[in-house]
């Protein structure tokens, strides 16, 4: 059946066109919501012929439209329920992280204390019955465990193709039947820690080694290219956000720096305050762009070196990035990191 049908009920609202109470508005059913005050038929049609369909208004929005829904009828008037999971199945793979290669990839690269710190933070697990996994949960800003997505890395740091998740997993091992995943952004429940402006990255990966190559920021990931969406968003709607999408050549849908951008605009128009960052876009040479590489393998992509730790001469509390890595030089290029006072941060 379809997702969006003309609400059933009479009520009638005014129409944008002819400014009669003679509009009927598009309902979701999934949810009960109307799609937007104007997404209606007028039901004067000879006369006005006002149709704002929900189609239009989602491709407007640069948003996704599923026409069909597969909700059972049942649901009209009930809103559908997601599920979650248990805190004490998070606190159970907080373990065995000698044997999880991304942890371990990053200790090889980043000060010891400073990714135990980082992988406390954003909870990271292991997966112990798939291979010693990576377990990145999604825990949203009220502290609910919404998923547990799983990837495998290899002992370079480089992910394997196998992904699955923690509910997918427990399904298959009929520990539970069914599991309605609501996801949300890899990181939010980490928001309200500080008033920082939120850098918003596709991996999750990627959003661990920039928390701690620049920690003037929160870190927060989509989990895909398109997951950058209004409802994902919606929790972070008041704070300033910045995004940096993936490098990566044009395969004829644009850039991820483009479809980034579009939804950026997008979601602007509906009250948000997102940047966009295009300087790596600017730094990268085409070689860096068409390996489609991320914020963070562009800075650790590159032999180990010495440590270098890099302070501000204002203020170096506020200031300790560590990196085994010649590329910081670059780092502080692309950011335009400056200290607290605005002034450029010198090598020690
Ligand atoms: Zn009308």
């Amino acid at each position: 059946m379809y997702r969006y049908i003309l609400h059933k009920k009479s009520i009638k609202h005014k129409c944008p066109r002819c400014n009669q109470r003679r509009l009927v508005r598009y309902i979701d059913i999934e949810t009960d919501i109307f799609v937007s005050p104007n997404v209606g038929r007028c039901d004067r049609e000879i006369n006005c012929g006002y149709h704002y369909p929900p189609k239009l208004f989602f491709q407007e929005n640069n948003q996704d439209y599923v026409a069909i829904s597969n909700e059972p009828l049942y649901s009209l008037s009930k809103k559908k329920e997601h599920d979650y999971h248990a805190l004490e199945l998070l606190n159970s793979t907080l373990v065995n992280f000698d044997k999880n290669n991304f942890v371990q990839f990053l200790k090889s690269k980043f000060d010891n204390e400073m990714v135990d710190k980082m992988v406390s933070d954003y909870k990271i697990g292991t997966a112990i019955n798939n291979y010693f996994g990576t377990i990145f949960w999604q825990i949203d800003n009220t502290k609910k465990i919404r998923g547990g997505k799983i990837i495998n890395y290899e002992v370079s740091g480089k992910r394997t193709k196998y992904i699955n998740w923690i509910h997918a997993t427990q399904i298959k091992n009929r520990v539970i039947e069914k599991f309605n995943l609501n996801q949300c952004l890899f990181g939010l429940h980490l928001m309200n820690r500080s008033s920082k402006t939120i850098a918003i990255v596709e991996s999750e990966k990627t959003a661990c080694i920039m928390s701690m190559l620049f920690n003037k920021y929160e870190w927060m990931a989509t989990g895909s290219l398109m997951g950058l969406n209004q409802i994902k968003l919606d929790p972070i709607k008041h704070r300033a956000i910045i995004l940096y999408p993936d490098l990566g050549i044009d395969t004829g849908k644009g850039t991820p720096f483009m479809l980034w951008k579009q939804k950026r605009d997008a979601l602007n128009k509906l009250g948000f305050d997102i940047e966009i960052s295009d300087l790596l876009e600017q730094k990268a040479i085409d070689f860096d762009k068409r390996k489609g590489l991320d914020i963070a393998d562009y800075f650790i992509d590159h032999p180990k070196e010495k440590t270098k730790r890099i302070k501000s001469t204002q203020n170096d509390a506020h200031m300790k990035l560590y990196m085994k890595n010649k590329k910081l030089k670059t780092l502080i290029d692309v950011f335009d990191l400056t200290n607290l006072n605005g002034n450029d941060i010198k090598f020690q």
